[in-house]
């Protein structure tokens, strides 16, 4: 049956069975020293499973694990086709299991289950079949050369390539970095957030299901400064692919040069500007796509549209059509299907966004609506859509990356100035532009530095499409073919024809 109302939610979740031991080598193991750590709901305060709490003695299994079924050849020299039927078939899986996956995810971060279940669920289901199908079709290249050679350029499988990836989007991220290291090849272990372990923990055991062989997926669960930077400085790790803070990205730079030099991909924060001109047809549409590309999924979605560009002469006009959809918004039980804005990830979060709306009252923005904490059953992890005007460039909350449901409205008069403001940042992830004039979208899309900018929409997204930044929002692109590159090493393999 189907779950359509809070109660079907509710006992659904009731009857859940959480894995919460570290997946190594095909199999649910303690860690090492038997210790854990508590995941907790929310919404409900409860704890939902005490976890393996995996530490350096535990990467050195996975990685152990990881490197002999990459030797071994089990996934690594198998035909391309057969990595793709598993990875379908573990797609197929994820979909049987959608409402499972939905509710670990919801009940471990606090996002509404219908959003997991209509948004985050289909999503990676999407991208996984996606890069299933491209499996068996990337072609390697033969060079030009002189009669007398032939020479080969072949992508091998990097080895062993751990993942750390953050809580907001504990699925989709998690497949955004297996699926294209899986299809080259590669061996993985996954080291999920500490706030959200538990859906990669189930993959991890789909995925055996699926036919993947033992060794090939491995998932830590643990705190970041113990098995995530044992990562990140272990001698036989091959590559690390990151989504998280630019804080922690620089520091697995670190810990690639402390180390073994291993190759390092960041997806880090941002702080993306939505720039709304006044010859835009549609602004009932920019103001909807305005209001959720910062308030969905709470605000923390690292290319959220938290800088908001209004031309001056529509400032006004723009700023209450905004209002309006703000208040259709709907804070609450995230298992509630009515539910559109859950809970923050935990108290420490909730703390550091009430911290920044104080700073941003502090430093002269006008605070416009929301602001507050709300209590909402047992949680206080709850904050309003929170929108700031007379907001300036120089101010805190134009500058810092809040990750909760902020957004600041700064007023400009002229492109230029736009262009100005817009690109006034340590951070360049993501940027929209709304507009009917086709060549300033195009002098737009040129002139802003983001790795997407989006014309008349936000943030699009798609498996097709690379993802990811520019400056210190990282490099290296999730998504796409190109990502297929990042777990790739390139081979010259030079014949010569002399007899
Ligand atoms: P975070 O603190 O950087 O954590 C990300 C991951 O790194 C987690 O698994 C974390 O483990 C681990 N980690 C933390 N400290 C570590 C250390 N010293 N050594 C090794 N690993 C460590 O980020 P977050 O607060 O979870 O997530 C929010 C940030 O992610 C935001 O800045 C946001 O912009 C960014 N983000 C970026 C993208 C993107 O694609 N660009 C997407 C989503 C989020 P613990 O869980 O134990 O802390
Ligand atoms: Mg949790």
């Amino acid at each position: 049956m189907n779950a359509t109302r809070l109660a079907d939610w509710e006992d659904k979740a009731a009857s859940l069975v959480f894995r919460h031991q570290a997946y190594i080598n095909g199999r649910f193991v303690d860690a090492t020293d038997g210790r854990t750590f508590p995941t907790v709901n929310p919404f409900t305060g409860k704890v939902l499973a005490n976890v393996a709490r995996c530490d350096s003695a535990d990467a050195d299994l996975a990685v152990k694990a990881a490197r002999r079924s990459f030797e071994s050849g089990v996934w690594s020299r198998i035909h391309p086709r057969e990595r793709k039927k598993v990875l379908q078939a573990l797609a197929q899986l994820m979909e049987q299991h959608q409402e499972e996956l939905a509710l670990l995810d919801s009940l471990d971060m606090g996002k509404p289950v219908m959003d997991a279940l209509t948004i985050d669920v289909p999503g990676s289901v999407g991208v996984l079949n996606w890069y299933a199908e491209a499996a068996d079709k990337l072609y390697d290249q033969v060079a030009p050369t002189a009669q007398d050679a032939v020479a080969l350029i072949t992508r091998e499988a990097v080895g062993v390539v751990a993942a750390v990836i953050p809580w907001n989007f504990p699925l989709d991220m998690a497949i955004w970095k297996l699926a294209p290291a899986l299809i080259a090849g590669n061996s993985v272990i996954l080291k999920p957030a500490e706030q959200s372990p538990l859906s990669a923990l189930r993959l991890a055991e789909l995925a055996s299901e699926a036919g993947l062989p033992d060794g090939v997926l491995n998932v830590l669960p643990g705190y970041g400064h113990e098995v995530g930077q044992a990562l990140g400085l272990h001698p036989d790790v091959d590559c690390i692919t990151f989504t998280g803070s630019t804080e922690i990205g620089k520091r697995f730079l670190q810990y690639a040069g402390e180390s073994n030099m291993k190759m390092v991909w960041l997806e880090c924060g941002g702080k993306s500007p939505n720039l709304v001109f006044a010859d835009c047809k549609d602004l009932d549409m920019a103001a909807k796509r305005a209001a959720l590309g910062i308030f969905f999924n709470q605000g923390q979605v690292c290319s959220a549209n938290a800088r908001l560009l209004v031309e001056r002469s529509i400032h006004d006009q723009f700023v209450s059509k905004l209002q309006a959809e703000i208040a259709g918004f709907r804070l609450g039980n995230p298992l509630d299907p009515a539910t559109s804005l859950g809970t923050l990830v935990d108290a420490k979060q909730t703390a550091r966004v009430l911290s920044m709306i104080q700073t941003g009252k502090q430093e002269g923005a006008t605070l416009l609506t929301g602001g507050e904490q709300q209590q909402i059953g047992e949680s206080d992890l709850f904050i309003r859509p929170t929108v700031f005007t007379d907001v300036t460039p120089d101010m805190t909350i134009a500058r810092e990356e809040i990750f909760g449901p902020v957004l600041a409205i700064i007023p400009f008069d002229s492109e230029a100035e736009a262009v100005a403001i817009a690109n006034d940042s340590i951070y360049g992830l993501a940027a929209s532009v709304w507009t009917d004039d086709l060549s300033r979208a195009h002098r737009l899309a040129r002139q802003l530095k983001a790795g997407t900018v989006s014309i008349n929409t936000v943030d699009a997204l798609d498996p097709g499409i690379p993802f990811g930044g520019f400056k210190q929002s990282g490099f290296g692109r999730d998504l796409s073919l190109h990502a297929v590159d990042k777990f790739s090493q390139l081979k010259t393999t030079w014949i010569s024809l002399k007899a």
